[in-house]
């Protein structure tokens, strides 16, 4: 080929390579200028509301029974990532939220969620959450002290506490810790239990939240569970769902100033409580206190709830 004819045919060659490399950029441009919006999702998991878990000696690390119940508890949570990341989550962060917070076999966890395990952590079993998720999670949730038929109803610690109230609502667990979802404005969407937890749940966070129900108690030790193959199907169905919807739903909050009231077993278990200033005893077995701020208010809650422990 001759120099002049390659010299005329190579300028529009390279003309027409660099067009096609600035197309080429400008595209790429395009699709790194319009990420994925993220979509964050937090669960927390307690323990005695998991598929076939009837008994404490299943939610006790010193009994035998429990190296099952735990991989029960992995199943239930994999089956609600699984939903999850089916309705297009971008994070799933989970926190093992029963007893040592140690119950959650990491590896056997969901690869594409984080794990938050161990204990103590300062928002205890809502560890984790801020206001980037877009919807909490309770899965595995059980009722309030108090609650019949229901599968070991307690209120954070059976030994201590007979009833917590919060500006004079009777608290279960899953009230306490949607309140503390809702002071980072993020709505619970679901909750996974018995059915007596079930109907609690909707009756404090409303009618449209999405509850899964595992089992149906017949007394406080004994359950009728679900068929596993539809309780795992429901789960990871249900969690599909409540992402869908995820706008339909509200935050939970209660009126400040929150006013907290923890009826003890005994009167002995309000001993230490009582020195803390601000902490009022007006019975022997109650104490009360007024927060601002929701947060602080559940710390002393728990500081009260670990002094009654020692008292
Ligand atoms: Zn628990």
């Amino acid at each position: 080929m001759e120099i002049r004819t390659a010299r005329f045919f190579l300028v529009p060659c390279l003309l027409l390579s660099i067009l096609v490399l600035w197309g080429q950029s400008l595209a790429q441009g395009k699709a790194a200028a319009a990420p994925r919006p993220p979509l964050k999702v937090f669960i927390s998991v307690d323990m005695e509301g998991i598929w076939g878990v009837v008994h404490g000696n299943q939610c006790s690390s010193d009994s035998p029974e429990y190296q099952l119940a735990r991989k029960w508890m992995v199943q239930d949570t994999n089956a609600v990532v699984q939903g999850l990341f089916e309705a297009g989550a971008t994070e799933v962060v989970v926190n093992d939220s029963h007893g040592s917070m140690r119950n959650i076999i990491a590896s056997e966890l969901d690869p594409r969620a984080v794990l938050i395990s161990g204990s103590p952590k300062p928002m205890s079993m809502m560890e984790g959450l801020d206001s980037s998720f877009a919807a909490c999670i309770l899965v595995g949730y059980h009722a309030r002290a108090g609650s019949a038929p229901a599968i070991l109803d307690h209120t954070i610690s059976g030994a201590a506490i007979y009833s917590i109230r919060i500006n004079g609502i009777e608290m279960p667990e899953l009230g306490i810790n949607a309140a503390i979802a809702g002071y980072f404005n993020v709505p619970v969407v679901m909750l996974t239990g018995d059915t007596e937890t079930c109907r609690q749940a909707r009756e404090l966070l409303g009618q449209s939240l999405v509850v899964v129900p595992v089992k149906e108690a017949v007394n406080r030790l004994a359950a009728r569970n679900y068929a596993r193959d539809k309780v795992l199907a429901d789960l990871r169905d249900g969690a599909r769902k409540a992402l869908n919807s995820v706008k339909g739903f509200q935050a939970y909050k209660l009126q400040s100033p929150y006013q907290f009231e923890i009826n003890l077993h005994t009167s002995q278990q309000a001993e230490l409580g009582v020195l803390i200033p601000g902490v009022k005893r007006p019975a022997p077995r109650t104490l009360t206190f007024t927060s601002q701020d929701y947060l602080e208010g559940f710390k002393l809650m728990r500081a009260l709830i670990a002094l009654a422990g020692v008292s």
